[in-house]
């Protein structure tokens, strides 16, 4: 493709982008806000709204407790079910619950629990600071001394691949790392990496929470073992909306929650006072599921699911080789780095720019420009494309604008300094 610098260019783009019209079932409240943060919290499927005023009139209001045995208790599945399509699994290996932190937990102690004779868990220092926080309070918790080796970044921004295979060893139970990394969008090889784990009879953990929807993904193909996820980047579920976790078959029986709460237990209404899991992967479920919550995650789904991943990737490598062509343009001059994989193999759907100045260029943008982006320490300004509304006109009039804030010096008014949320 080639790409020029003109607003022309963008227009053209989307008039003849298949994907185009996805844009209109979203919410747009603000026409000239430029939003790149759909990596954080995606955008609003128009369809959540007449469905959850459905649920909260017809099915809270008026049926009540009723509305258990009306379709609530099977929504973790059924929900679950649909991303397994996104995943390259079956529907009976996913499961809608808890938090991506809390599932990670659930999953990582599991192994763990699983494979006594194992002391480490292998991980990268990519990976997303809250995961490695949980290993360490798993870690804590295992009566053995388990060592957690968190293996190096050859440059912060590519997997390191060869030193993993290095490490890997028959001590290792479990190697976990995001598949698609939060900071610079690196994409693990989801088969080869697998494989490095089961060489040597570990057990593969991804987290997907960059990569739903955001990438192809096939579980089974990569014969990976456990997967957990959000689905409020690029599922679109809403704020705060419950993960998923995904346990492959043949693992399901192996693997106990360490949560042992009645939504697993076999015959919950039974209320025997001993736990006795359930056979199928609810057992990994602990206490009562948020349906409002889980309700909401069901029209992003829908969306990804009628565009196609493939198309959706091949629109999202199309639009960050789009950026990164303006970048090296217009930004590179001016001091900006690629912090993302050059190459589109490697690179998920979102780009980070860095700058010695990032913070505040960041905060010109959001409050100069209406252009938000989101932030990242020490000096990453993250750019993420979800396919389904980005338009290639939001990514010429981002540059354009993040352009003007350079020429007009407009960050030079704001402070070095973090807010709460970027
Ligand atoms: C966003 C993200 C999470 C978030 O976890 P929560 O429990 O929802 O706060 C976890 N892991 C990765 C890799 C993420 O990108």
């Amino acid at each position: 493709m080639n790409f020029t610098t003109e607003a022309a260019f963008a227009k053209k783009m989307d008039a003849h982008d298949e994907l185009a019209a996805f844009r209109r079932r979203f919410v747009i409240a603000e026409p000239d806000l430029i939003y790149l943060d759909g990596n954080s919290l995606g955008r609003q499927p128009q369809g959540s709204i007449p469905l959850l005023q459905e649920i909260i009139s017809a099915q809270w209001g008026s049926r009540l407790i009723r509305g258990w045995n009306e379709g609530w208790m099977a929504l973790p599945e059924q929900i679950g079910g649909k991303i397994a399509r996104l995943l390259g699994a079956d529907a009976d290996e996913v499961i809608i619950a808890d938090s991506t932190s809390v599932n990670l937990f659930k999953l990582a102690l599991a192994a763990v629990q699983a494979q006594p004779d194992r002391h480490k868990i292998i991980t990268d220092d990519l990976n997303f600071p809250s995961d490695l926080y949980i290993l360490q309070g798993v870690a804590r918790l295992v009566a053995r001394p388990l060592h957690i080796q968190v293996i190096p970044s050859p440059d912060g921004i590519h997997g390191p691949v060869d030193a993993l295979a290095a490490a890997i060893d028959a001590d290792t139970a479990l190697v976990t790392l995001s598949h698609t990394v939060f900071k610079s969008a690196y994409t693990y090889d989801l088969t080869a990496v697998t494989q490095l784990a089961h060489r040597s009879g570990a057990l593969m953990l991804w987290d997907m929470s960059h990569s739903a929807g955001s990438v192809p993904i096939d579980l089974h193909q990569a014969n990976a073992d456990l997967a957990v996820g959000c689905t409020y980047k690029y599922l679109n579920g809403g704020p705060g909306s419950p993960a998923f976790l995904y346990i492959r078959r043949d693992q399901q029986a192996r693997l106990g929650n360490p949560i042992t709460g009645w939504m697993g237990q076999q015959h919950m209404f039974d209320f025997a006072l001993t736990y006795e899991r359930d056979p199928g992967l609810r057992h990994f479920l602990t206490g009562t599921p948020p349906i409002l919550s889980i309700a909401a995650i069901e029209p992003g789904i829908d969306l990804l699911l009628e565009a196609g991943m493939a198309s959706l990737r091949a629109k999202s490598v199309q639009q960050t080789e789009y950026l990164i062509y303006l970048y090296e343009q217009w930004l590179e001059p001016q001091g900006f780095r690629l912090n993302s994989p050059r190459e589109a193999t490697w690179r998920g759907s979102h780009v980070s720019l860095g700058h010695k100045d990032g913070w505040r260029i960041d905060q010109a943008l959001i409050q100069d420009m209406h252009v938000i982006p989101d932030f990242r320490q020490p000096d990453n300004i993250r750019l993420g494309i979800a396919p389904l509304y980005t338009s290639y006109y939001d990514i010429y009039e981002a540059m354009r604008r993040l352009r003007l804030v350079m020429d007009r010096r407009l960050y030079e008014k704001y402070e070095e300094g973090t807010t709460a949320v970027t």
